[in-house]
């Protein structure tokens, strides 16, 4: 039979391997990861695992029952597709089907890279390294009020810690909501108690302080960098597998690459959305989950299978469940469900008249409701999606 070889054992890999062997493929499977831990997963690491709620969040997946050849810590270090063999820290590893599932590494902040003191949060190992951090109940700042940030910033908080968050843009979420949506959220800082600092650029860590762009000097027994990630592509460069602008491996609408037989899904690749009519590169636990579903379908199957999902994410910060479904551009009408002061509300993206995002703050149910419709592409009431005391499904 054929073997598949996927790179990458975080959700989008793990993910792969299991959809391989749930949908009755028999021949070998081998998963490759860097890390030395057992795989696991990454939501938990910026809550639970954090506050040390929760020992890990290893998968619980039995590999040895799947039949699928786990290889940790092992870094993969290039591939030669003529040969259909990838180079490993071990070794030459052949495959006949190949599955790039590198996830993304965080972008560090200039200058800090190994500064002690300075911290990423992104594995388990930065996580623990995290956790004494909080317990010291040291004064700390966050770079980035991204969702990162957000999530960092409250854990610190429930552990005690002094929190300062500093942001470039003008308020927190700047690349993923617009400032009318993002603008209640910043509210929501001074309410857990953190100090949210907008137009705040960082010039230098000193050991102790971060200093800014307009000579004000933070004091920081620890320094938490939240300024996005970007696809662990570095080893595919000079291998003919093409990648786009942010990095990301650039998949066709059945998550293959350009190149025979090699396939990219998660963090570490774009897709093409009919839906949305433009590119997607999504970094986000839902698209991990179903990503790898279509690619083992289309590994095994005849009839290709497009992937064109609904994309989904949620976000607990500051004591408030955040969800989110869909993909708005900055030209889609915005419709408020709620008011934004009070604790639940939702904003609705409309193109022409039909729902293509959902933002929900503390209404699970408008996600759900919002998520199907969002698939189902109706026609909507605009008048009707503001009434929040209305289903969200009878509007
Ligand atoms: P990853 O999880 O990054 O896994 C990729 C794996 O590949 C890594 O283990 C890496 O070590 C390995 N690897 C990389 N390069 C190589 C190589 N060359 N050789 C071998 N192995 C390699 N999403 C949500 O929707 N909601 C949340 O609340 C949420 N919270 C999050 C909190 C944190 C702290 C983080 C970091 C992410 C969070 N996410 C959340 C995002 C979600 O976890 C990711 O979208 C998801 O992990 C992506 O899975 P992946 O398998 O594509 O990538």
């Amino acid at each position: 039979g054929r073997r598949v070889v996927v790179v990458g054992a975080g959700m989008a890999g793990v993910q792969t391997a299991v959809a391989l062997r749930e949908q009755g493929f028999k021949g070998a499977v081998t998963l490759l990861g860097a890390e030395p831990h057992q795989p696991y997963d990454r939501p938990p690491l910026s809550k639970a695992v954090l506050l040390g709620k929760a020992e890990d969040s290893a998968f619980e997946v039995d590999f040895d029952s799947l039949g699928v050849e786990l290889r940790l810590g092992c870094e993969v270090l290039g591939v030669r597709t003529d040969e259909h063999e990838l180079d490993t820290e071990a070794g030459p590893v052949p495959y006949d089907v190949l599955v790039l599932a590198t996830g993304a590494e965080p972008i560090t902040l200039p200058g800090t890279e190994g500064v002690p003191g300075v911290h990423l949060l992104r594995t388990l190992d930065d996580a623990e390294r995290l956790r004494p951090v909080l317990a010291r109940q040291h004064e700390i700042v966050v770079v980035g009020a991204g969702w990162i940030g957000a999530e960092f910033a409250t854990a610190a908080r429930e552990a005690g810690c002094a929190v300062t968050v500093v942001e470039a843009a003008d308020r927190p979420l700047a690349g993923a909501l617009p400032a009318e949506v993002a603008a209640p959220m910043a509210a929501w800082y001074a309410d857990a108690g953190a100090e949210l600092r907008t137009h705040a650029r960082v010039e230098r860590v000193e050991p102790g302080a971060v200093v800014l762009a307009d000579g004000t000097r933070l004091p920081a027994g620890a320094v938490v960098v939240g300024i996005g990630a970007r696809p662990a592509t570095g080893w595919l460069a000079g291998s003919g597998i093409e990648l786009g602008p942010h990095g990301d491996v650039l998949a066709d609408a059945h998550l293959r690459t350009g190149v025979a037989d090699v396939y990219a899904v998660g963090d570490c690749a774009s897709f093409p959305s009919a839906r949305y009519g433009e590119r997607l590169l999504v970094h986000h636990w839902d698209n991990a989950l179903q990503g790898p579903r279509t690619v083992a379908a289309n590994i095994l199957g005849e009839t290709p299978r497009v992937y064109d999902p609904v994309p989904y994410f949620w976000s607990e910060q500051f004591g408030r469940f955040v969800q989110y479904a869909g993909h708005h551009a900055a030209a889609d009408r915005l419709v408020w469900r709620g008011d934004p002061a009070g604790p639940a509300w939702t904003v609705c993206w409309l193109r022409e008249d039909r729902l293509v995002a959902v933002l929900a703050v503390g209404r699970p149910r408008d996600l759900a409701q919002g998520r199907k419709l969002i698939e189902a592409g109706r026609a909507m009431d605009a008048q009707a999606l503001a009434d929040p005391g209305k289903p969200l499904k009878d509007a």
